[in-house]
């Protein structure tokens, strides 16, 4: 046995296909007589469980890729397969559906209904995911549970700080136990110390099993994800999280 050449086990990263595959992606924006290379032909696999940050300067491209990663957008050219299906050959019914079905969103600005309760928001999207009725509430207070907010239910978003909005928003994000979360800068409108709260529940998510990309122009935060990617002026590179050399 420890003579025999290792093979790689049927489920490593290699032998899988990616839960999202991006293939010489491009985005050009034209606004009147100005063209902008938002994204340049760009490549990259996402698989499961992994937590990948993409950090990069603003205006670097990073929420072009998040929403065409997320299927809200459509490339100029190159393509993004989610489980599989190239997102450009679906209709706009059968994308939604996609989307619905495999991605999870949180945003910088929360996005929470205000006239809604945490617990409501949650049902919400828990109703958008074809869950029964008659389990929603249930459902919705187990997910906020697993965020930290089972003392919070009842509370309207002006009701809660920011870390524990973004909590909600991760709630809701869960609800219909997407293959990939993707949040764009979800510590952007938060002080240092709750972002650092937000991204040890994203990571404790991840350890269980939960496959995220996170946007951010943090480093610090950026650092704490398994893969981390560069991204400049439309372009992104894989570096090592560990390496401080590698962020200069
Ligand atoms: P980041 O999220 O890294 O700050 P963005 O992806 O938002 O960067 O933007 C990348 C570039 O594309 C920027 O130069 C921005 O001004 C431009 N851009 C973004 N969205 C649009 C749009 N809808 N129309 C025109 N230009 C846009
Ligand atoms: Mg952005």
């Amino acid at each position: 046995m420890s003579d025999a050449p290792t093979e790689a086990p049927a489920n490593t990263r290699e032998g899988r296909t990616p839960l999202i595959s991006v293939k010489n992606l491009e985005r050009i924006y034209r606004l009147g007589e100005q063209t902008i290379h938002a994204l340049r032909p760009l490549t990259l696999d996402i698989h499961q469980g992994d937590f990948i940050a993409i950090a990069g300067p603003s205006g670097s491209g990073k929420s072009t890729l998040l929403q065409l990663l997320g299927l809200v957008d459509s490339p100029t050219a190159g393509e993004v397969r989610v489980q599989n299906r190239v997102a450009q050959d679906l209709g706009n019914e059968q994308r939604a559906a996609l989307r619905l079905r495999t991605l999870g969103f949180v945003f910088q600005a929360f996005n929470l209904l205000q006239m809604l309760t945490a617990r409501q928001n949650v049902e919400i999207a828990l109703a958008l995911a074809g869950f029964p009725r008659r389990k929603r509430r249930a459902r919705a207070e187990e997910l906020l549970s697993a965020v930290g907010l089972s003392q919070r239910l009842e509370h309207r978003p002006l009701q809660l700080s920011g870390g524990e909005r973004q909590r909600v928003a991760i709630a809701r994000a869960l609800a219909n136990e997407p293959d990939v979360i993707l949040a764009d800068e979800p510590t952007g409108n938060l002080d240092s110390q709750t972002g650092r709260e937000i991204v040890s529940l994203l990571e404790e998510l991840n350890r269980a099993g939960q496959t995220i990309v996170m946007v951010t122009h943090n480093l610090e935060i950026a650092r704490r994800a398994g893969r981390l990617f560069l991204m400049r002026d439309g372009q992104i590179d894989e570096v090592d999280p560990g390496d401080p050399e590698s962020l200069d």
